[in-house]
């Protein structure tokens, strides 16, 4: 849904004044610039959507379907997001219409250091940190450090987060996402006082396969996991490392049943362990169910078959509006994406507080602190929820609440 018409929506819930709405369906600042790599030129554009509640924060992505409208979409929801987990940020977001694969590596370096030279007197540790997101990783984190560094002529690494380890990032970002997911996911238990044992998970990518081997470790049993070629689902459980083996030896997740890489033809498609396409998974009788890859994949033509009694959304916007009813009304708990996925950015945050204490946190610490963020948002949401709202509604009102405190005090 348009974030404006959500916001509309909303905005009687929120008690939101007719200004209020109006201030934060406006963008503060939307910069856009062509980035010109090997005679080609690329569309940039950096939105700085709210900054009530601290810099703007929010990653930068590469990809042939980057719009204005799209990046100035998500600029608003991870104003959203920065409220929903309580860190001093707000939103922002960036984008390159480019698909990355068709550069070299030097043309994607040089189009990582166009964007910072485009952009950077709008960015900076105090007023804008962007992050990786779709298509960008660490390699490219270090690049626009590199050239912001060389512009402004000192060091500055809480620039930018999502870095290397070695210039640095932070340990936990690489799993925050999941982890994040999981500790509000136990929390959700503990509040249903549901004893929850088996767990589908579609997209086996950073969220997904983070999410089945932390949740595995925990002593839950991943009865499926799925990518883009379908997936595997096995009874007793499944083992999410060898299943990365399998993949990573260029297999298929169905072939996790044989051991080795195989043929579509040659997976089982019956008996205890099998093949299992990505719409049964979503309808699996589990305990939990996690989409972690598209969005849009629950619609008002599943809902009604859904079986899992916790949702966690680990993908972005996984549930779409009507189907998000029905769950509701079949007692279905949704854990939104909004605080189900937020632990990215919430260890982004402490990335950019060890930059600017000049300090480098252990792992036990940095896992610590995320577990406290994330409960803590989940408890404060679950203080707020009622009966007849779901806990998507009320996280929404929860963080434009405090975006709007901020709002009257600025
Ligand atoms: P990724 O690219 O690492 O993995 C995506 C996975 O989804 C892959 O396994 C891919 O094969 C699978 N997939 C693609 N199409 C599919 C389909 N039709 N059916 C089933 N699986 C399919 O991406 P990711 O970083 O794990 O992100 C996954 C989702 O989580 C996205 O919606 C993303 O926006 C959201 N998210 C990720 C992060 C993060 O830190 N990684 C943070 C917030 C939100």
């Amino acid at each position: 849904m348009p974030y404006r018409t959500f916001l509309q929506q909303i905005a009687p819930l929120a008690q939101l004044s007719p200004g209020q709405v109006q201030k934060l369906t406006t963008p503060d600042r939307i910069l856009e610039a062509p980035l010109t790599v090997a005679g080609k030129s690329y569309p940039a554009y950096r939105v700085q959507f709210n900054n009530a509640r601290g810099p703007y924060k929010g990653g930068i992505r590469f990809h042939p379907h980057v719009t204005k409208e799209e990046v100035t979409s998500l600029a608003f929801w991870m104003t959203i997001k920065t409220a929903v987990v309580n860190i001093p940020f707000g939103g922002a977001k960036g984008g390159v219409s480019v698909n990355p694969k068709e550069l070299s590596e030097a043309e994607l370096e040089e189009l990582s250091r166009a964007y910072v030279r485009a952009f950077y007197k709008h960015l900076g540790p105090t007023k804008d940190i962007p992050a990786p997101d779709i298509n960008t990783n660490p390699q490219i984190m270090g690049w626009m450090l590199d050239e912001y560094e060389k512009l402004k002529g000192r060091k500055a690494p809480a620039f930018i987060t999502g870095k290397p380890l070695a210039l640095g990032g932070s340990t936990v970002r690489d799993i925050a996402t999941a982890l994040g997911g999981v500790y509000v996911l136990e929390e959700a238990l503990k509040k249903l006082k549901l004893k929850a044992k088996t767990v589908a998970i579609q997209g086996f990518g950073n969220a997904g396969m983070n999410a089945a081997k932390l949740l595995k470790e925990k002593g839950y049993a991943i009865v499926a996991v799925s990518d883009s070629q379908g997936g595997v689902y096995n009874e007793e459980g499944l083992d999410p490392y060898q299943a990365e083996e399998i993949k990573k030896a260029g297999g298929m997740l169905g072939c996790y049943c044989l051991g080795t890489v195989c043929s579509l033809e040659q997976m089982p498609k019956e008996g205890s362990c099998r093949f299992i396409a990505n719409e049964e998974l979503l309808e699996l009788p589990v305990d939990i169910l996690i989409p972690a890859a598209l969005g849009q994949v629950i619609t008002r033509d599943n809902a009604t078959r859904i079986k899992a009694k916790v949702v966690l959304e680990l993908a972005n916007g996984p549930t779409t509006a009507e189907a998000d009813e029905i769950l509701h009304q079949n007692n279905i708990l949704v854990i939104p994406d909004i605080l189900a996925n937020a632990g990215g950015v919430t260890v982004s945050y402490f990335e950019w507080q060890q930059n600017r204490k000049k300090e480098q946190w252990k792992e036990a610490v940095v896992r610590k602190k995320l577990e406290s963020k994330m409960k803590r948002a989940f408890k404060s949401i679950w203080r707020q929820h009622t009966p007849e709202r779901t806990l998507r509604t009320t996280a929404y009102i929860y963080a434009l609440q405090k975006i709007v405190q901020k709002l009257r005090r600025s």
